[in-house]
């Protein structure tokens, strides 16, 4: 429905949205994965304050941490907020550490969802770094969407396909996450993470096996505590 937009930069999106429509109402959220160096330098550009929200759900990988703190500094970035999930939460659902493995979308819930939306009060949008190139369920994605909680979603990459996002990475000599040289192409939790199988999409590592593709916090809410 927004296809017009298309021709308009990321860069151009993203600064109209955080100095304009937006401003001082719209947070980044980055997983800090294999793209996610793209839109935080964006941001670095427009606003180094802007805030970044991280969502360290205890089961990440230790790459991706020593990859957010690499970044941060590297950027610049003052406003970087890392929110874990709820301790009672966790106690009540999850003292084992063990639900991924039995109710993969509650452990969702519990490490992201819930903690998002908690992390996301007060703000009017959010921008997320999703692409329609990176599976088929993301393939009528727009640049500013409407989401589940009435929240405005901005996809500022929505139409970025492999080249331009390379091209940015060596543009601005970027570093990339260590575990892409291993062969992961889309990172979550360690826990969920696989290599995709040549071939397949980006993200078809995650949740490798089972019938779900999204952890949940671009869909409306299941469970909320
Ligand atoms: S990706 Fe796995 S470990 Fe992480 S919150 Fe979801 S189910 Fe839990």
């Amino acid at each position: 429905m927004l296809d017009f937009l298309e021709p308009l930069s990321a860069e151009c999106v993203l600064e109209s949205m955080i100095m304009g429509r937006f401003r001082g109402k719209i947070a980044l959220v980055s997983s800090f994965g294999t793209e996610s160096a793209i839109l935080l330098h964006m941001v670095s550009q427009i606003d180094r304050a802007t805030p970044v929200v991280f969502l360290e759900t205890g089961k990440l990988f230790a790459e991706t941490l020593e990859y957010r703190d690499e970044l941060v500094a590297l950027l610049g970035l003052t406003n970087m907020r890392s929110i874990r999930p709820s301790g009672q939460q966790l106690a009540a659902y999850d003292p084992a550490g063990t639900l991924w493995q039995k109710d993969p979308d509650l452990c969702c819930a519990i490490r992201k969802t819930n903690p998002l939306d908690a992390a996301l009060e007060g703000f009017s949008a959010w921008i997320t770094g999703r692409k329609r190139s990176q599976n088929a369920k993301r393939a009528k994605l727009e640049l500013v969407e409407t989401g589940p909680d009435g929240r405005t979603t901005v996809n500022p990459l929505a139409f970025w396909d492999e080249a331009r996002i390379e091209a940015y990475f060596a543009r601005h000599h970027l570093p990339r996450h260590p575990l892409q040289a291993q062969g992961y192409t889309s990172i979550g939790c360690a826990t969920c993470t696989a290599r995709p199988i040549d071939g397949a999409d980006k993200r078809s590592g995650r949740w490798a096996g089972l019938d779900k593709t999204e952890c949940g916090i671009h869909l409306p809410r299941q469970f909320a505590a």
